[in-house]
């Protein structure tokens, strides 16, 4: 846990979010700005400032984040048609909260990388 990590925060329900799924180690909540018509940011409890921190301890927590993305596209429909899971690292990568959480983007056509 972080003191000043929003994301914790959120964990912790001391900073409001949309929450659509929770349990004891991971959160899933709504993009506060949504680059999509579905923008979910599923979250491990962990603080775990970036993907660069990840240690084998972390395998199955990291499943468990691709599993439950997996879950939310399929509830939100867009499982069908498609969706990008993605996690960003660092400056570079477009990182800019230090506590890593896979993006569920999704209900519309998302244009290549790069
Ligand atoms: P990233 O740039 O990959 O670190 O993604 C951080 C994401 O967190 C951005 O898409 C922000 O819009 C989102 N975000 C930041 N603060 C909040 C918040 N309080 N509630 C929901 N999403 C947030
Ligand atoms: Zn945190």
């Amino acid at each position: 846990m972080a003191e000043d990590c929003i994301f914790c925060k959120i964990a912790r329900k001391e900073v409001p979010a949309d929450i659509l799924f929770e349990d004891d180690d991971l959160v899933a909540f709504n993009d506060i700005q949504p680059q999509a018509p579905t923008h979910v940011l599923v979250v491990p409890k962990k603080h775990i400032p970036t993907v660069n921190d990840l240690t084998e301890e972390h395998a199955a927590l990291v499943g468990a984040l691709a599993l439950r993305a997996q879950a939310l596209a399929a509830e939100r429909g867009v499982d069908g048609a498609g969706y990008r899971l993605v996690m960003n690292c660092n400056a570079e990568g477009g990182q800019t909260v230090f506590h890593i959480h896979l993006h569920l983007l999704g209900g519309r056509q998302l244009r290549r990388m790069g």
